[in-house]
């Protein structure tokens, strides 16, 4: 009973804790943090740090669900603390290497200590009484977790947060063959995540950076707001690097011949390294083969920021009112507006049309407020782009219809209930 009340308070927008907003911080200069802030998703606390109220939550939530959902298939989730001591990091020789992006500090005992801003070395450590034999490999696990990076330049919203969320799996092997089966997997996993949340990821060839010196892929996405500078062909698909890359600007596609390359903005959504047994070794991460000898394992790691993926999709997908968010990933299915004019027979219906839509699944967000305009509230349901609205005025109610209109759609259309279900049920 309680669980029901709870439901059926959070899809009420009087009670959801939501305030969209005309204003916003004047620093704020990156799209997704402009409108995500405006329809009442985030909240900026200092730069690069963001609360994510009632609705922002949701659409991370749903995020998070569908990287779950993918990473389900490759690993078990686990989840590893925040807090590292410093003398871990010291064995890999990242303390000092990675100083000036990671938080490090002592505590009141004298202890120097760090806020991971990766898990590389902590899963190493975690790993060593787990790997013992080849029999035990290959091996992955991952987690969803909260990492810190003093990020210098952290204006881009939610797209490089200075704490952030971030899907991390590492893979264990005893060879490269099997490094190479399952980082092909991984591959195809990090691209159904992305076109779930209605992105085309692009795979670019990249350097190992300060994870390898084998390669790493980048998983780019194409938008203005993107650090990135990739040469592409949106037609096979090819993509590298700017700085890397001997292709040239408006020449033939090196992959397919037939396409143009062409010089973009993308985001790095996500990032896959080798590892090779940078970790394993200084770490001591050693399992035994076959003959019975020592060997370091193999490992490779893989990331996807969860916020810069909402990010990206909002930078991707909104119009000049507004986000337009993708069915996967928006916060609510139906935004229903009950324009009633406090006449008692239209909220009547309208209530009905709610509880119906409650019943029969339909994640619904009712603007049931008072004393706010009609023309409020639609400017409020383009703003906050649920993929479907849902009216009931006088209008539609002398019909016992509703009018339903798609957030990306010019044309509203009157139905009953009953059709409206059976549309989107499809
Ligand atoms: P960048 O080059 O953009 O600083 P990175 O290459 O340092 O990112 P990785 O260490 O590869 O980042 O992290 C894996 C993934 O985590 C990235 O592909 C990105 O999706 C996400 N990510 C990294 N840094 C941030 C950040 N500051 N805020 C949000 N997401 C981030
Ligand atoms: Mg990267």
């Amino acid at each position: 009973m309680s669980v029901r009340i709870q439901i059926y308070f959070c899809m009420r927008q009087s009670q959801l804790f939501l305030k969209t907003r005309k204003d916003f911080p004047k620093d704020e200069v990156a799209i997704n943090a402009q409108l995500l802030i405006r329809g009442g998703f985030v909240e900026k606390i200092m730069s690069g740090v963001y609360a994510f109220l009632p609705l922002g939550f949701r659409v991370r939530d749903r995020v998070m669900s569908i990287i779950r959902d993918e990473m389900d298939k490759l690993g078990a989730e686990m989840l590893m603390p925040a807090l590292h001591p410093r003398s871990l990091w010291e064995v890999t020789g990242r303390w000092k290497k990675m100083e000036s992006i990671m938080y490090q500090f002592k505590d009141h005992s004298g202890k120097e200590v760090g806020l991971g801003p990766t898990h590389e070395e902590v899963i190493a450590l975690i790993a060593k009484p787990v790997i013992e034999s080849y029999s035990d490999l290959p091996l992955a696990v991952y987690q969803i977790q909260t990492k810190f990076r003093d990020e210098a330049r952290a204006k881009s919203g939610l797209l490089r947060g200075r704490e952030f969320t971030m899907k991390d799996l590492y893979s264990f092997h005893a060879d490269t063959a099997s490094l190479d089966v399952y980082y092909n997997e991984v591959k195809k996993g990090y691209l159904s995540v992305f076109s779930r949340c209605g992105l085309r990821a692009f795979v670019t060839e990249a350097s190992g950076g300060d994870f390898s010196k084998e390669y790493s892929h980048e998983f780019m996405v194409a938008a203005d707001a993107g650090e990135d500078i990739t040469y592409l062909c949106r037609l096979c698909g090819f993509a590298q690097n700017k700085e890397i890359s001997k292709a040239k600007k408006g020449s033939s596609c090196p992959g397919c011949k037939d396409g143009v390359i062409e010089e973009v903005k993308t985001i790095e959504v996500g990032n896959i390294f080798k590892l090779g047994t940078r970790f394993s070794e200084p770490v001591k991460l050693l399992f035994r083969d076959e003959k019975g000898g020592m060997k370091p394992v193999i490992m490779a790691s893989y990331g996807i920021g969860v916020e810069r993926l909402m990010g990206t999709i909002v930078e991707s997908s909104h119009d000049e009112r507004g986000i337009v968010w993708p069915e996967a990933v928006a916060p609510f299915q139906v935004h229903l507006l009950g324009i009633d004019g406090e006449d008692k027979d239209v909220s009547g219906f309208c209530k009905k049309v709610y509880d119906r839509l409650l019943k029969d699944g339909v994640e619904v967000l009712y603007d049931d407020r008072k004393g706010v305009s009609p023309g409020e509230k639609f400017f409020d349901a383009d703003l906050v782009g649920i993929p479907w609205r849902v009216v009931v005025s006088p209008k539609t109610y002398a019909h016992e219809k509703i009018e339903i209109k798609r957030r990306n759609e010019k044309e509203a259309t009157l139905l009953k209930v009953d059709e409206f279900l059976k549309m989107i049920k499809k």
